[in-house]
């Protein structure tokens, strides 16, 4: 891999800093206290999410849980529950563990080093970095893919800033840049201009602090940078999925702690309910099909209605108590959702979406 050439720090940093004084953001929710709880709780929830539908759920996680031990003494249902529809559920169960590895191993202190913090579950070297220099103001760079973004762009950084070798290089170009004053402007300023300025599709160079400097604006050669990841087929998973409902409400299941949609109430799928019931078949009628896209494969769901009538009584929980939004049954396996009354759960998007629109 080529060496980069370099520009001396203070001239990125100085005028990274200028840029910010004048037009960073200075009044999104997360930065009205320097506490790292709040810095820890954003820098999560921006993780592939960009911060317009952020706030709203920032603001409810934070009026619920003020602080990290309320976090931590919640039930995972809860907040899973204020998690749907921020997707990449595996983020909210690494927050809940880790505000309690926080209380439990750390007296309810962030810890105050990236090694520290990196142990902690859902962090990783750019969070702990952001944590850090936002909260405590000191030097610890950071990398996230708004840095990584404009730094590929700034030196004509080839290859995927995501594959081991081209991340290591750029890592070594955002500590090399990052100044040892003003460390949680800086962090704040790079998140921003990445988001703002040295935007995915149309960078605006002309408003660019670095344009002067900046090597793919020289060559013209903005949008072949940073390159995109290798593509790579991905699997169709296909499932199907029961629709059972009773006087407007829907027997949900609740999914295992890991997998996909892990710890989320879901609809039961066929095959795992049969099986569980010892049942040889369901006569069943396709209600609606569900097309998601995850990382790493498409789930492709039939989704089948079953009348109460076509299945044995026995092999359903309890129907829900009058006046209560549902009761949770078998051993918190299953639930009888009110779509009318909504109970406090986590859902996934899409079968969120499936329940509220077209029953
Ligand atoms: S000059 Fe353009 S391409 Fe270069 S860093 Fe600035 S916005 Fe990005």
């Amino acid at each position: 891999m080529p060496s980069i050439q370099l520009h001396p720090t203070e001239q990125i940093s100085n005028a990274i800093l200028s840029w910010f004084d004048l037009h960073g953001r200075k009044n999104l929710p997360w930065q009205q206290t320097k506490s790292a709880y709040h810095v820890w709780l954003s820098e999560v929830m921006l993780q592939q999410t960009q911060v317009v539908t952020v706030i709203p759920y920032f603001e409810r996680f934070i009026a619920r849980f003020p602080t990290v031990q309320a976090l931590a003494s919640a039930d995972i249902d809860e907040v899973l529950h204020l998690w749907t529809g921020l997707g990449y559920y595996a983020r909210a169960r690494n927050l809940h563990k880790c505000a309690q590895m926080v209380c439990n191993q750390h007296q309810g202190l962030f810890p105050k080093t990236v090694v520290e913090l990196e142990a902690l579950p859902g962090i990783g070297r750019s969070t702990a970095g952001a944590i850090l220099s936002i909260s405590e103001n000191i030097y610890a760079p950071i990398l996230d893919g708004n840095v990584k973004r404009f730094l590929a762009r700034l030196h004509c950084v080839p290859g995927w800033p995501s594959a081991p070798r081209v991340q290591k290089q750029l890592w070594q170009v955002a500590e090399h840049y990052s100044p040892h004053q003003r460390c949680a402007d800086y962090t704040q300023a790079v998140m921003d201009l990445g988001a703002l300025v040295c935007t995915r599709r149309n960078p605006l160079c002309s408003d660019c602090p670095l344009e002067p400097f900046c090597a793919a604006k020289a060559t013209a050669s903005q949008h072949q940078f940073p390159e995109p990841k290798p593509k790579k087929e991905r699997p169709v998973r296909l499932e199907k999925l029961l629709l059972i409902k009773h006087d407007g409400q829907i027997l949900l299941e609740k999914r295992p702690s890991t997998g996909i949609w892990g710890g989320l109430w879901s609809l039961p799928e066929l095959d795992s309910f049969k099986s569980k019931h010892l049942l040889n078949e369901i006569p069943t009628n396709l209600h609606s099909k569900i097309n998601h896209q995850f990382t790493h494969f498409i789930l492709e769901a039939e989704v089948h209605l079953v009348s109460l009538q076509q299945l044995p009584k026995l092999y359903l929980p309890k129907k829900p108590s009058e006046d209560g939004a549902g009761s949770v049954q078998d051993a918190q396996q299953y639930f009888w959702y009110q779509v009318e009354k909504p109970a406090e759960i986590g859902l996934p998007g899409p079968i969120y979406k499936l329940l509220h629109s077209s029953l």
